[in-house]
């Protein structure tokens, strides 16, 4: 199940948050599945996969054991459709923000649309951290972020019959131009060179737009922004002449691609080594009982940043997590190969 961003008053109550939806958070779905653990997870991108996804979508990947070759893309969807059988909720486009410990094992979790979980045990999962947009070399922008300057397109209809700015040259600044033009009042496409690095399919539907009149395009780069109270009222567009221009707008929207950030992580109270959770590598827990930290935001002596390393850190969080889900339970170990019940549970049998 996907949620989007809908600002929820209701605390949500749950066995587990999963903070990141990479690779490793994605299968850590799988094994506390196993022992009867429901999972929420939460991530910063619009989208699940973590670095796979974001960062090398299309690369091959040739060390995930028994299966010689796939993409970061064909690994996330393989692992997505691995964990289907247990029902995560996906929370995407949201940055957790606070974990608070507010019980003996009871975690409070908040993120910054609003939303707040209670839950038992909290996995963080955030690789090398939150992905975060680049701020444009834009002198003043800081006013306008959040108010009229986006990084993300959460609602689309927040920019019906609005004159959009849309600045960037990759496969986001085209594809929202795309999306967006034909809900705008008006749009203007910005990028510094008449050269595109986003799909030539895109590139093409965006220059017959301009072609037929239905939206602009500008070589140069936004100089300064005019408005008031956060609202922007007009961009300066320099060309590569130096020739000035300017564009009356209601929003602009960046896309400079992003960047790995440690981010809230540092906030919550939990002991940090180089911006890495130590953690002991009989659980992967770090220094706060019930706080775990699996993949490559972890640390202990012979770490490995590998996705094998964070599957096999999964299997044995899990059976921590299991303490502090069901204290009274005894946890037999079972083999899926052999366990009618797991085989039930994963909807086999
Ligand atoms: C180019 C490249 C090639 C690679 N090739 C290989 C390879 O061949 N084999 C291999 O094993 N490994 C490879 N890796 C490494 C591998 O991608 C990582 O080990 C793996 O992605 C780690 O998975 P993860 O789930 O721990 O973290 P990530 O994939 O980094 O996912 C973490 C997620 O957490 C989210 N997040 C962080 N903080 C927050 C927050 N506060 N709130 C909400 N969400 C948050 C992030 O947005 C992110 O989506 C490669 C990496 C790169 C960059």
């Amino acid at each position: 199940m996907l949620e989007r961003t809908n600002k929820m008053t209701d605390t949500i109550k749950t066995d587990v948050v999963i903070i990141g939806a990479g690779p490793v958070g994605i299968f850590a779905v799988f094994e506390l599945g196993l022992l009867d653990i429901r999972a929420h997870l939460i991530d910063i991108l619009d989208k699940v996969g973590g670095q796979c996804a974001e960062l090398y979508p299309e690369k091959p990947i040739y060390d995930i054991p028994g299966i010689p070759y796939i993409t970061g893309n064909g690994l996330t969807e393989a692992l997505m459709e691995q964990v289907k059988p247990f029902h995560p909720t996906f929370h995407l486009g949201e940055m957790v923000t606070t974990v608070e410990k507010i019980g003996d094992p009871l975690f409070h979790v908040g993120t910054d649309t609003g939303k707040t979980f209670e839950c038992k045990t909290v996995v963080i999962a955030a690789g090398g951290g939150s992905f975060q947009p680049k701020r444009p070399p834009i002198a003043g922008i800081e006013p306008y972020e959040d108010k009229s300057v986006f990084y993300a397109v959460r609602k689309m209809d927040a920019f019906r019959d609005k004159r959009l700015l849309i600045v960037g040259g990759g496969d986001s600044a085209l594809d929202w131009t795309l999306n967006l033009q034909p809900i705008a009042k008006r749009l203007t496409l910005v990028h510094r060179r008449d050269d595109f690095r986003g799909a030539p399919d895109s590139v093409n539907k965006m220059r017959a737009l301009v072609a037929a009149g239905g939206m602009d395009l500008k070589i140069g780069q936004v100089t300064e922004l005019e408005g008031a109270d956060g609202q922007l009222t007009a961009a300066s567009i320099k060309d590569k002449e130096g020739a000035l221009s300017r564009v009356e707008v209601d929003a602009m929207l960046p896309f400079f691609g992003l960047t790995m950030k440690l981010g809230p992580v540092a906030d919550w109270g939990v002991k940090l080594e180089s911006d890495l959770v130590p953690v002991d590598t009989a659980a992967f827990e770090s220094n706060i009982p019930g706080l775990f930290a699996i993949g490559d935001i972890n640390t202990y002596p012979g770490k490995l940043k590998l996705i094998l390393s964070g599957f096999h850190e999964a299997a044995l969080m899990a059976q921590r997590a299991h303490h502090y889900v069901y204290p009274d339970k005894r946890l037999v170990f079972q083999y899926t190969t052999s366990s009618t019940s797991l085989q039930k549970k994963l909807g086999v049998a």
